[in-house]
């Protein structure tokens, strides 16, 4: 398993000032933060971003809603992390989510559910692609901490 995933602060938890505990929520967790930026998608790029799930009902729904306001993308490290950012942040769907997860804290709904998280090592490659370029992705060797 890799040890790279690809999040995404949605624009419901930073709309409800929620970005801070978030992250902090994932650092506490153990992952560490490789890159991190604020911006907002167009639908354009909402719609390129969530491609797979273009046949899906809820897609129109789903880019308007993730273009509606700036989002925060960040790549994280920890062993296996794909499989243990999605234990962090919990089911989809905020009711089923587990206590103490992100999405428990902090989603709305289905939808407005707090963050996103990559579902495979593959996409979590393309989609850090997505939004950062090898440049803005820090490994260790390339931090100065005195
Ligand atoms: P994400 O990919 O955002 O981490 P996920 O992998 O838990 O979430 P997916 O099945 O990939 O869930 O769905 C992508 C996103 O589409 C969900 O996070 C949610 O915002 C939205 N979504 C999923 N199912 C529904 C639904 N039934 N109605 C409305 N929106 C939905
Ligand atoms: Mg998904």
């Amino acid at each position: 398993m890799g040890n790279i995933t690809f999040t995404m602060i949605k624009p419901c938890a930073v709309r409800n000032g929620h970005i801070g505990a978030i992250l902090d929520h994932v650092s506490k967790a153990g992952f560490r933060i490789k890159a991190v930026k604020m911006m907002r998608m167009s639908k354009k790029e909402a719609e390129a971003f969530y491609a797979v799930h273009k046949e899906r009902p809820f897609y129109g729904e789903l880019t308007e809603f993730m273009s509606s306001g700036p989002i925060v993308a960040a790549v994280l490290e920890k062993d296996n992390a794909v499989l243990a950012y999605r234990e962090t942040i919990g089911a989809t769907n905020p009711a089923n989510a587990a206590e103490g997860t992100v999405r428990k804290l902090y989603a709305e709904s289905i939808q407005a559910n707090a963050v996103h998280g990559s579902d495979s090592d593959e996409n979590a490659a393309i989609e850090a692609a997505f939004f950062f370029s090898q440049k803005d992705i820090f490994s260790k060797e390339g931090e100065i901490c005195v």
